[in-house]
């Protein structure tokens, strides 16, 4: 499947805000939002005045971005929330919450959503104990997402595990460290989701 491939850094300086896509480097120094928080080119600094479409646009890309989901697919699931019963800003961000990829993440399997993704495509994990490697896979309330047996002891998923404490585990989700799996508790709220989200100009955007 196509996906951006260019430097991740760069979509949080456009957006201006920081995405957290590349793990631990999001929390250091390093981050390139702590050395150049303006956008990127020529025009970056300058400080351009964004109108109400212009809004619309970067929230919409901005959570594209944090999900790392191209238009097409994220166009579809904006389909299915606007079907769904409730309010359709908080069904899109449930369905995007709710991917197996995002999932894995919030557990603390992977330190950033593209590695994650890359470890489900990878086969690393179970879901209620059958082999599942499709990133968007949507789980459901009940859920349990567990390491494959010969991935349990991978450095990498228990570094990536020893540095999320359990109060940074959402609480919809029940994660059992020595088993090397999580719960689905129940299905995500809005509540749940702490990154700063505009959902509504996103349906403003696509109810055009
Ligand atoms: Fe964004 Fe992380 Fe890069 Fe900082 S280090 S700019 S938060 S991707």
């Amino acid at each position: 499947m196509a996906r951006y491939n260019g430097p991740s850094c760069r979509l949080c300086r456009r957006e201006g805000m920081k995405l957290f896509l590349k793990g631990e480097r999001c929390l250091s120094k390093k981050c390139a939002m702590e050395r150049r928080p303006y956008a990127p080119g020529m025009a970056g600094q300058r400080r351009a005045k964004v109108k109400e479409y212009g809004q619309q646009l970067r929230e919409k890309q901005k959570v594209r971005r944090i999900y790392g989901i191209l238009e097409r697919q994220f166009r579809g699931y904006f389909k299915i929330a606007d079907r769904t019963r409730g309010v359709t800003g908080e069904n899109l961000l449930q369905l995007l919450e709710s991917r197996l990829d995002n999932v894995v993440y919030m557990l603390g399997f992977a330190p950033s959503r593209a590695m994650s993704r890359q470890l489900v495509r990878h086969n690393h994990f179970l879901v209620n104990g059958g082999r599942v490697n499709i990133p968007s896979y949507r789980i459901r309330k009940g859920d349990v997402i567990e390491a494959r047996e010969g991935k349990k002891k991978a450095e990498y998923m228990l570094e990536s595990l020893k540095s999320r404490g359990d109060t940074q585990i959402p609480d919809w989700l029940i994660l059992d460290r020595d088993a090397m799996s999580g719960r689905v508790a129940n299905m995500p709220s809005r509540e749940n989701i702490q990154t700063q989200i505009e959902e509504q100009l996103i349906v403003e955007l696509y109810s055009k």
